[in-house]
């Protein structure tokens, strides 16, 4: 089929890239040129495990460009998908691009007598599409929807296996003005042997929130039992947690082989959700219930456990160092998360903020993170090593697989002081060379089963 994709961003662009892999013809509009440029030149404009090749192989075989030109990319397409971003602004959706792109689009089928589907993909408040995306296209379009078709199709991807995601989707959410709506847009995804649930507009929409909320709030109870924990001599939520996943009911036992399935890396005690969607979908849910008259209670909560967890991994650094002025700190991971270089909403950046406001000086790594620029002051150094010499403490945020597994023999004889917090329990801390003061998240004050047991793992420096 041939498609537009309005917005070349991480949704944007690896759904374009993927839909040309899967055969279609394929065109990614943006209004930043330089993006554009880049997208024509095979260089993404971020980083995204597989999608560099992917975007090669789609340009090489003519069924992927891109162009800032969205009025010809209408003309051309048959289904136009609206990946434009929906930032969080004030606790409120900030639904500016997408009216933009909503305005430019019914321009476009003004002037087309061919039935074409629009589908915003973007994720966006319940009542969006049938409401302000379906007036601004009527309006602009001079024609009722049905005479094109209108569409919701919440899109599910992670970032760090975004095309791993969409091309072996779990299933496919179309929610649907009409029949002829759904059907149409249905086409794009033929290949796809999923669930595919046909639904409403609102429906659609909603899903999307009601799964990031579920997520955020298997983060927030984590980080909230993390928090009794510490405040609980003798308990510790590694192993808590350890034992509640072991509940079949989690993780069930099929064939006499017990399954772990992915959700379960929500029940993980940590320094907190970021990236750029469960905190601002979060919010962006809490502040529609507002305007209804009703409350999202439980959410609002989730977002303050959430908001809590910088400070608190600042305040178990300060603790661990007995003051943070003057103190060099090395931050071990920067993105919000390992496989991606998106800095939006990432603890790791709040922590270093706080950081940097108590007088610390910062060397991070990350793997992939390129520039902290206009972030946070800090100075982004390209190895472990580089970031750990001379450090009064290490910070491992971003569970990359090079951080968990550093060879701490090796790296910890370079810091002044061998003190390594774990914001995310995400170290091996019994296999640390003694020597090394480990701080971990959850852990009571006072000491511990296993140092009673005579095991190295918080072996003071
Ligand atoms: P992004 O900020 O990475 O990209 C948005 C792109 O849209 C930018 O390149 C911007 O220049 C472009 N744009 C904005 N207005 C435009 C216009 N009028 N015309 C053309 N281009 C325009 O955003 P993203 O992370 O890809 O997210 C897009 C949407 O998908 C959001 O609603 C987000 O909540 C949702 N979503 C994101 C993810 C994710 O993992 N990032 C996952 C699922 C859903």
């Amino acid at each position: 089929m041939r498609i537009a994709v309005v917005g070349t961003g991480y949704v944007g662009l690896v759904s374009g890239v993927c839909l040309a892999h899967l055969g279609h013809q394929v065109i990614c509009v943006d209004n930043m040129a330089e993006r554009v440029e880049a997208v024509n030149g095979g260089v993404p404009p971020f980083h995204e495990p597989g999608l560099s090749e992917l975007l090669s192989a789609g340009l090489g075989e003519g069924r992927l460009r891109a162009t800032t030109n969205l009025a010809a990319a209408v003309a051309a397409s048959e289904v136009i998908l609206i990946a434009v971003g929906t930032p969080s602004a004030g606790g409120r959706i900030d639904l500016g691009a997408v009216e933009a792109a909503a305005r430019e689009i019914g321009q476009g089928l003004r002037e087309s007598p061919e039935y074409k589907v629009v589908t915003v993909k973007s994720t966006v408040v319940p009542g969006t599409t049938d409401t302000l995306v379906r007036g601004l296209l009527e309006q602009a379009a001079g024609k009722p929807a049905g005479a094109f078709g209108l569409c919701m199709n919440p899109e599910f991807l992670r970032e760090g296996a975004a095309v791993r995601d969409f091309l072996e989707p779990d299933r496919i959410v179309i929610g649907q003005w009409d029949a002829a709506s759904g059907t149409q847009l249905a086409r794009i995804y033929e290949s796809f042997d999923c669930p595919k649930i046909f639904t409403g507009l609102r429906n659609a929409e909603f899903t999307k929130y009601a799964s990031n909320a579920l997520l955020a709030t298997l983060i927030s109870f984590s980080n909230e039992m993390a928090g009794l924990c510490e405040a609980t001599p003798g308990t510790d939520i590694a192993e808590v947690l350890a034992a509640l996943e072991l509940d079949r009911r989690w993780s069930p036992v099929v064939g006499g082989v017990r399954v772990h399935p992915e959700i379960l890396a929500y029940l993980r005690a940590g320094c907190g959700f970021g990236g750029s969607c469960l905190p601002k979908d979060v919010a962006a849910l809490c502040g529609f219930a507002r305007e209804r008259g009703a409350r999202a209670r439980l959410l609002e909560t989730v977002l303050e456990v959430n908001a809590l967890r910088p400070a608190a991994m600042v305040a178990q650094i300060e603790q661990a160092l007995g003051g943070l002025q003057d103190c060099r700190i090395a931050i071990l991971g920067v993105s919000f998360k390992p496989g991606t270089d998106d800095l939006r909403e990432s603890p790791a950046v709040a922590i270093m903020r706080l950081l940097a406001g108590a007088g610390a000086e910062i060397r991070a790594y990350d793997p992939v993170v390129q520039s902290l620029d206009g972030v946070v002051p800090a100075i982004l150094t390209h190895s472990l090593e580089a970031a750990l010499s001379g450090a009064d403490a290490a910070v491992a945020i971003t569970p990359w697989p090079e951080i968990v597994a550093a060879d701490w023999g090796a790296l910890a004889p370079r810091m002044r002081r061998r003190v390594i917090v774990d914001a995310r329990n995400a170290l091996d801390a019994a296999a640390l060379p003694a020597g090394i003061r480990y701080v971990g998240i959850g852990r009571g004050p006072g000491p511990r089963r296993e140092d009673e047991l005579g095991k190295p793992e918080s072996a003071g420096d």
